[in-house]
């Protein structure tokens, strides 16, 4: 990609309308655009992180051997009349279709999922199994704030996992708990807690919520020196001691980024779905659901990282590998070669884009620090007299102080490659 055809709009200066700093990033990089409130284009560059975030989901769950399906946003109003919360819960978004059928925007998957399952499920044998997918879902939230962390539409990962017995879902548990923990930290995310939390309207007994810890974040958190974490509505009013050691608890912000429910069997039993038990019995299975929010983990990364320059991606997320900028010499000899550097790296399978414009070293300084490749190679007439291509790092998770400040013009092909494996820390 040529920076001139990048369909981004960066801005310079201070932004109006953002609420925190990592907002103000998304916004003056142009990761983001406001089509409504509470609803956001992912430019080019939003997209790309995205994608980026999503495929790093999809291979801790498929190692925790999930399955992934796709199920629609809209459903009828029947299956979440059968679960009892059609009008129960509060962001549910209603709309009727011409024929006078009653439709909702899914704000969550457990109905759609168990009436999926119901066509599926016949026996003991097949349990355990879990399936996830990453889909777009509507919240009629009254309120949306702080860019994509708090959305009214938003892109969610969800998982649902069905089991026998209440050891197996609990074994299960631990094991998306710890996908979970990979999960964040391949996405560079430093500061990330599981604290327990309340069940809320999902139902169920055990959850545990992820939060990241920041002071941009909505929710409350409450942590102990012995190692004890909550949120606040698992804390009484007033009492902000910790129930198991008797020390006073620290309380910091924390900006929700996954969820983990023990569900039990709330959706089984109400949509009647079962199974033909290992006792011969006609049983309802026992569920888990556990969720991520995929734009908002991207939010959280900017809220965590970002600098006053813009966000600080690790290699792992950042929208591209490299980026070469080419700077302008008498000769003429600077840019054919920062183009042909940019081909190579292109053909070699390497994410990689390309500033050749005629502008000042400063301005293209700076929307390099905006979309933040982690590598970026600069051509320039002083370099070149040492046959060298300068290197600057930009990531979020790795001291890159003792790598390489300039690639040799004979082996930048393999130098970038060594370097990308080093940042994805193989
Ligand atoms: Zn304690």
């Amino acid at each position: 990609m040529k920076i001139e055809n990048l369909c981004v709009r960066r801005l310079i200066g201070d932004v109006a309308g953002a609420t925190t700093h990592g907002h103000k990033m998304a916004i003056k990089g142009g990761y983001i655009y406001q089509t409504f409130q509470g609803g956001y284009t992912l430019s080019p560059l939003g997209w790309r992180v995205v994608r980026n975030i999503e495929n790093i989901i999809r291979q801790e769950m498929d190692a925790i051997d999930g399955q992934e399906i796709l199920m629609p946003v809209v459903s009828g109003a029947d299956i979440w009349r059968e679960s009892g919360r059609y009008d129960t819960v509060d962001v549910l978004a209603k709309f009727k279709g011409r024929s006078g059928t009653d439709y909702v925007l899914n704000p969550t998957h457990e109905e759609v999922v168990v009436d999926y399952v119901k066509s599926v499920l016949e026996t003991y044998r097949q349990m355990p199994f879990m399936v996830y997918q990453i889909q777009t879902k509507f919240r009629d939230e009254l309120r949306a704030r702080a860019g994509l962390i708090r959305t009214r539409e938003f892109i969610m990962k969800d998982a649902y996992s069905f089991h026998e017995t209440q050891s197996d879902l609990e074994q299960y548990y631990e094991r998306c708990h710890g996908a979970y923990e990979r999960i964040f930290a391949r996405c560079g995310l430093k500061n990330v807690v599981s604290v327990l939390s309340s069940t809320g309207d999902m139902g169920g007994s055990v959850a545990h919520e992820f939060q990241l810890i920041n002071d941009m974040g909505e929710d409350t958190i409450y942590l102990c020196e012995c190692g004890f974490k909550t949120n606040k509505e698992l804390i009484e009013e007033g009492s902000e001691i910790c129930p198991k050691c008797g020390k006073v608890l620290n309380k910091v912000r924390g900006i929700e980024i996954g969820n983990i429910f023990q569900l039990g069997t709330k959706y089984s039993d109400s949509m009647n779905l079962t199974y033909a038990a290992s006792d011969g019995e006609t049983k309802h299975p026992i569920m888990g659901c556990y969720g991520i929010g995929v734009g908002r983990t991207m939010a959280a990364i900017m809220e965590e990282s970002a600098d006053d320059k813009g966000p600080i991606w690790n290699m792992a997320t950042a929208p591209f590998a490299v980026e070469v900028i080419g700077l302008p010499d008498k000769e003429g000899k600077t840019l054919p070669l920062a183009e042909e550097i940019y081909n190579n790296l292109k053909k070699a399978g390497i994410e990689t884009i390309l500033d050749n414009r005629d502008a000042r070293a400063g301005e293209k300084f700076a929307d390099a620090d905006l979309i933040a490749a982690p590598i970026r190679l600069i051509v320039s007439a002083k370099n070149l007299a040492n046959n060298a291509i300068e290197v600057k790092y930009r990531v979020n998770d790795i001291d890159t102080s003792e790598y390489k400040t300039s690639f040799g013009l004979d082996t930048y092909m393999p130098d970038v490659a060594d370097a990308i494996l080093k940042l994805l820390g193989k």
